[in-house]
């Protein structure tokens, strides 16, 4: 473990094996940390201290009552102490602007690809379920009601 690494307010599971330089580094550098935490894949990382990340999330449209899959893709610092390469899954934190499109920064690497985001999509994809349960539920207990309307007339 780092010796003097900093108090970065995050609960991180592994912090860095090692000490380094970068200034823009949450745990050696000067940087804080503040808004929002993300999960998402390692699509590029061989860029100089710059990776970039990307996930899917489940965006729900009301017409058609279903969910589509958008993409979210971003460039993030990479920290000469975590140095995340193409398809490791990261943990990234929000910090003040970097560079003209870099405002993210990795803190944690959570390990290679699939599980994570296979869990992740599961419990949406559930929810999804469920959610159309409920439709069904409700239409069919639409169609019992006018069913015994219709029986009560005659
Ligand atoms: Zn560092």
């Amino acid at each position: 473990m780092a010796k003097n690494a900093n108090d970065i307010g995050i609960k991180v599971g592994n912090l860095p094996g090692h000490s380094c330089s970068d200034k823009n580094c949450p745990f050696h550098g000067s940087i804080k940390l503040r808004g929002r935490i993300f999960t998402g894949k390692v699509l590029a990382g061989r860029a100089q201290k710059t990776a970039t990340v990307g996930w899917e999330r489940m965006y729900y449209i009301p017409k058609f009552e279903r969910y589509e899959k958008r993409r979210t893709k971003l460039h993030v610092h990479n920290p000469e102490c975590i140095n995340a390469g193409e398809n490791d899954i990261v943990k990234i934190a929000e910090t003040k602007p970097l560079s003209k499109t870099k405002h993210f920064v990795i803190i944690e690497k959570l390990g290679k690809e699939v599980k994570v985001i296979a869990a992740d999509l599961g419990a949406e994809q559930k929810a999804e379920k469920e959610h159309k349960a409920e439709k069904a539920a409700e239409k069919n207990t639409a169609k019992k009601d006018k069913h015994k309307e219709n029986t009560d007339e005659e």
